[in-house]
């Protein structure tokens, strides 16, 4: 129990050490959040060297965000396609009435478009 706790946290810091690489990253080809940036220096009283250090954490939480939604959507979207309906995946061939799936351009049978 203890051990497991120990390991979550090394990997904790370790996401971390990684998350600040990326903004380190970011920072050095001039890539910003303009409204981190914003928000960080009304934070800061308008000095820029305290805003860069309040930027960095704010950054640091914007990818954790955005990594998070990222899985729940990702995750939401393996839900949804574990249960397809047939009637929004599949189409019938207006020509041959052959059934396909939704994404195909041509009919896979008569090859009639169905882009027109
Ligand atoms: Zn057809």
């Amino acid at each position: 129990m203890f051990k497991k706790l120990q390991r979550n946290l090394a990997a904790s810091r370790l996401l971390e050490e990684q998350l600040f690489e990326q903004v380190a990253q970011e920072l050095s080809k001039g890539e910003m959040r303009v409204g981190l940036w914003t928000q960080a220096l009304a934070n800061s009283n308008g000095d820029e060297e305290k805003a860069k250090a309040i930027y960095i954490q704010y950054r640091v939480q914007s990818i954790k965000d955005e990594k998070e939604i990222l899985e729940v959507v990702v995750k939401d979207k393996l839900e949804n396609t574990r249960i397809p309906t047939k009637d929004s995946w599949y189409i019938l061939c207006p020509k041959c009435k052959f059934e396909q799936w939704v994404g195909c351009s041509k009919c896979k049978k008569c090859g009639i478009s169905f882009s027109a």
